[in-house]
């Protein structure tokens, strides 16, 4: 049914990096005459930093982000030398100096993360560059108000650093209405008026939908490059990324009245086809789905039925004539027609997380078709999902 690769992986997940691109330059044009970085962490949300990096560092970006240290040092060597990679968590006690070894950029969160920075730069006898966050009302990484009125009192706090950003995180973005947003655009004016002065960054993917006031000289999207939906509920302008792709290894008939798969959770109320698919909850295809999600076999929707295994899911592909499904056949768990925030809904989480428990054992392809159009089938369930 459809061109996977390998005939040895149970499951496929292709991964357009030209796509990627395309919604990066689409965000870029988007925050004109701000810079538009990436956010790297947790392996790219899980579709590869090693190949997700460099494809955007070709098309230009120059700032990158990563949760860890030890994410920033592997990624580090595979990018541009004249790219920025900076570290959300900042140092833990004791990695200061590794930062400074890997050419890595941390974002400084608290007073203590400041003054061994600081502490570094007197020992090496040089400046230090780094991000400096403050919290904004999201009660998670940054200088609280209290941390703020210090350092605004020590005329010696950055002595040594040079600030390079300062930086606040959205916690609300993704609900446009939701008040928390315009308040953090408040606090975060008047936490610039405390610290150094240094180019600004608030947005993430959501955030820089929520108007021109929110972008700022920097704006850090994730979310938003992998093609989920910045905003809930409103249509998606991102290019869709990812296709994931399940061989059928078995389809069997079944009277009515047939239990299927582990607890009996689902039985057949009349005369079966049921297509057992080699994907399961190891590979981050979650339980959450069974009797939940379906699968597509081209533009035909089967409903997974029971649970979702370990290894495979089982689908009722009645709606198929006999023999439109055979052992070895595709069908598609992510694609054209089904995209991952709905996947995501019907697991009961978000799209976030379901890109990054997508696991490692599928065969992986990265393409690397550029600014290739969608495909007409693509469109087409493009317009029904903006339709429906
Ligand atoms: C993860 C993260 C981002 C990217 O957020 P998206 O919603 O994926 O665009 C930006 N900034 C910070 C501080 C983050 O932790």
């Amino acid at each position: 049914m459809s061109d996977m690769p390998s005939q040895g992986a149970g499951a496929v997940l292709a991964i357009d990096l030209g796509a990627i691109v395309a919604n990066w330059r689409l965000l870029k044009a988007r925050v004109g005459g701000a810079d538009c970085a990436a956010v790297l962490k947790a392996d790219a949300y899980g579709l590869g930093a090693a190949q997700v990096g460099p494809a955007l560092a070709a098309a230009g970006c120059r700032q990158f982000f990563v949760a860890h240290l030890d994410e920033a040092i592997v990624l580090k060597p595979l990018l541009p030398r004249d790219a920025t990679l900076s570290v959300l968590h900042g140092p833990l006690p004791g990695s200061e100096a590794e930062f400074v070894a890997h050419g890595v950029r941390p974002v400084l969160n608290s007073q203590a993360q400041i003054d061994a920075w600081r502490a570094l730069a007197h020992r090496l006898d040089r400046e230090l560059g780094a991000i400096v966050q403050v919290d904004t009302g999201m009660a998670r990484l940054g200088l609280d108000e209290r941390e703020l009125r210090a350092l605004a009192d020590d005329r010696g706090a950055f002595f040594g650093l040079r600030v390079e950003l300062v930086m606040s995180h959205l916690a609300c973005a993704d609900d446009p209405a939701h008040p928390a947003n315009a308040a953090q655009l408040v606090r975060f004016a008047a936490a610039r008026r405390s610290l150094p002065q240094a180019p600004a960054s608030l947005a993430n993917s959501s955030g820089i939908f929520l108007g021109g006031d929110y972008h700022f000289d920097l704006v850090r999207p994730g979310a938003a490059l992998y093609g989920l939906a910045p905003a809930a509920g409103a249509p998606n302008p991102m290019r869709p990324v990812l296709r994931l792709q399940a061989r059928v290894i078995q389809v069997r008939e079944l009277p009515a009245g047939t239990p299927v798969g582990y607890g009996h959770a689902w039985s057949s109320d009349r005369p079966s086809r049921i297509a057992t698919a080699s994907v399961g909850y190891a590979d981050g295809w979650l339980r959450s789905l069974g009797n939940r999600a379906s699968v597509w076999a081209g533009e035909v929707e089967l409903p997974i039925v029971g649970r979702v295994s370990m290894d495979t899911v089982t689908i009722d592909a009645t709606a198929l004539p006999p023999d439109a499904l055979r052992p070895g056949d595709a069908v598609d768990l992510i694609g054209p027609s089904c995209d991952v925030d709905r996947v995501a809904a019907q697991a009961g989480t978000i799209g976030y997380e379901m890109l990054t428990r997508l696991g490692r054992r599928f065969s992986r392809v990265h393409r690397h078709g550029v600014d290739s159009e969608p495909t007409c089938r693509a469109r087409r369930a493009e317009e029904r999902t903006i339709a429906g």
